[in-house]
């Protein structure tokens, strides 16, 4: 145990937003010991795993190209 988890285990841990995966997941690092969480899909805070951080990334794509589009849309419209 390092004395920064033990910090944490004392006091809770002090996330702070690392990473705004979609408008609803974002991601969260402590800035004690570095645990990472995520929200799911029910907007709960879980711990990320290597699997949260692969749906996560899968997510993220999908959401920056809707984005994308949705833009370019836009654009497009804007010139008729
Ligand atoms: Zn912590």
């Amino acid at each position: 145990m390092t004395p920064a988890k033990i910090y944490c285990d004392f006091f809770g841990h002090n996330y702070e937003m690392t990473k705004k995966v979609t408008n609803h997941v974002k991601e969260y690092t402590c800035k004690c010991c570095k645990k990472q969480l995520t929200t799911d899909s029910n907007g709960k805070l879980i711990e990320l795993t290597p699997k949260y951080q692969e749906i996560n990334s899968t997510l993220e794509r999908i959401y920056s190209s809707k984005l994308m589009r949705s833009k370019q849309k836009s654009l497009s419209s804007s010139i008729y």
